[in-house]
């Protein structure tokens, strides 16, 4: 949805939001229904979106080498990408030492983090594949779905006109599916107010916020200015770089897909609405959008990553713990690996952070520092990771024109 009607719109739910949830803190529990509501039609549509977008996705690029190149181009996009944003967020760190003046009072880790001792890479690996894909898409695992869609939709494309006319149906669902996107984004600034509005509310209001924040303010500013850094530095460069759009145009154009991100918190939740203004607004080329979007929206998380990595050398500090260059570069590796592995459902950087700190020997108490603002740097991180997630889909529609349309076998 292409008018300005609704970017003011939601910019006005979100600070009407933010507003509300402030100074009526309490009051506003009462709309967070509304917000739920929004939430849960978007999380309705998500796994219809993902099987269709998937299959439409792969076999809209043709035969497998194209399929491979695009793959490719892809993932290098999300592996540079989530390492210079972990890398800024080392360097930020670093620079502030926001831990170093904090004492670290020890609170209540959460189930879901306490029991999660186990996590590495091999669970990553793992969790690409599922025993049971209706428990998988009950449960919003989107990983299996996407790697079975993946493999589903590439097997139609080698099965003649029977397999062509499967494709057919799935590119129409599809499309029905974005018509009912576009039918929600009217609700959407709605839902986006009541979402922030009731969760401010729940964590006390403004003043509680302000001071929670005052406890490790210096953290959350170190989070906000280096996701701030990736986001309006480097990513709109590379963004112009590759593809000569205009980075102001292409933010504008995504505004309802930001602020859903940051009224949800999940970038899951949120790729009906990516999509949507990639498509619709950006004019980014459907079969990019329908293949690299799904997957952004779960493997590729540069503000998780980085937000991981400040996390876990805040807590060093806090405990006094040094960090040299070599557990640095395990930081880098093991917080790139769990943005990857994190799901894009709220506070899921948390759950894959324990990776990362027992891959340098940290103790997992340490997060319990970080819980009483975590909502809010979800919300950040979140929106990052949607912008790297669009700024993706554009520049692999230009590569995958020049490079493999184009340049054949290049
Ligand atoms: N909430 C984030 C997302 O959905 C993941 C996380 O960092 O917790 O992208």
């Amino acid at each position: 949805m292409k008018s300005n009607g609704l970017l003011y719109l939601m910019i006005t739910g979100i600070l009407l939001g933010i507003f509300c949830g402030w100074f009526f803190g309490e009051t506003m529990l009462a709309v967070g229904w509304l917000g739920d509501m929004f939430l849960d039609s978007l999380k309705m549509l998500v796994v219809p979106l993902i099987i269709s977008s998937m299959i439409v996705g792969i076999s809209g690029l043709g035969d497998i080498r194209k399929v491979g190149k695009t793959g490719f181009i892809t993932l290098i996009y999300f592996m540079s990408t989530t390492g210079i944003a972990v890398g800024i967020g080392l360097v930020m760190v670093n620079i502030l030492k926001p831990g170093m003046s904090v004492e670290m009072i020890a609170e209540k880790i959460p189930k879901n983090v306490s029991e999660k001792e186990a996590i590495g890479i091999t669970d990553i690996l793992q969790s690409f594949v599922s025993p049971n894909l209706i428990h998988s898409m009950a449960h919003m695992e989107i990983l299996p779905l996407i790697v079975f869609s993946l493999v589903f939709g590439a097997v139609l494309t080698t099965l003649g006109e029977p397999g062509k006319q499967a494709i057919g149906f799935f590119d129409t669902v599809n499309t029905a599916i974005m018509k009912i996107v576009h039918l929600l984004m009217y609700f959407a600034p709605i839902g986006v107010f009541a979402l922030i509005a009731s969760k401010l509310g729940a964590a006390g209001g403004g003043d509680l916020f302000l001071v929670e924040l005052a406890k490790i303010g210096k953290y959350a500013w170190t989070v906000i200015l280096a996701l701030l850094l990736h986001g309006i530095l480097v990513l709109p460069a590379i963004l112009y770089f590759v593809t000569r759009r205009n980075p102001l145009i292409y933010l504008k154009n995504l505004t309802a897909a930001l602020t859903t991100a940051f009224s949800t918190a999940s970038s899951s939740a949120t790729l009906p609405i990516t999509i949507e203004c990639a498509e619709e607004n950006n004019q980014v080329s459907r079969k990019a959008s329908l293949f690299v979007l799904p997957l952004g929206a779960t493997v590729n998380m540069n503000g998780t990553a980085l937000y991981e990595a400040v996390a876990v050398m805040f807590i060093a500090q806090m405990m006094g713990i040094e960090m040299g260059f070599a557990e640095q570069m395990i930081v880098l590796i093991t917080a790139t690996l769990a943005g990857i592995g994190a799901a894009g459902i709220p506070e899921a950087g948390l759950v894959t952070m324990v990776m990362v700190l027992q891959a340098v020997g940290l103790p997992l108490e340490g997060i319990g520092m970080l819980l009483s603002i975590d909502w809010f740097l979800d919300r950040c991180r979140t929106t990052l990771n949607v912008w790297g997630d669009s700024v993706g889909a554009a520049v692999v529609d230009t590569l995958e024109e020049k490079w493999v349309e184009k340049g054949g076998d290049a």
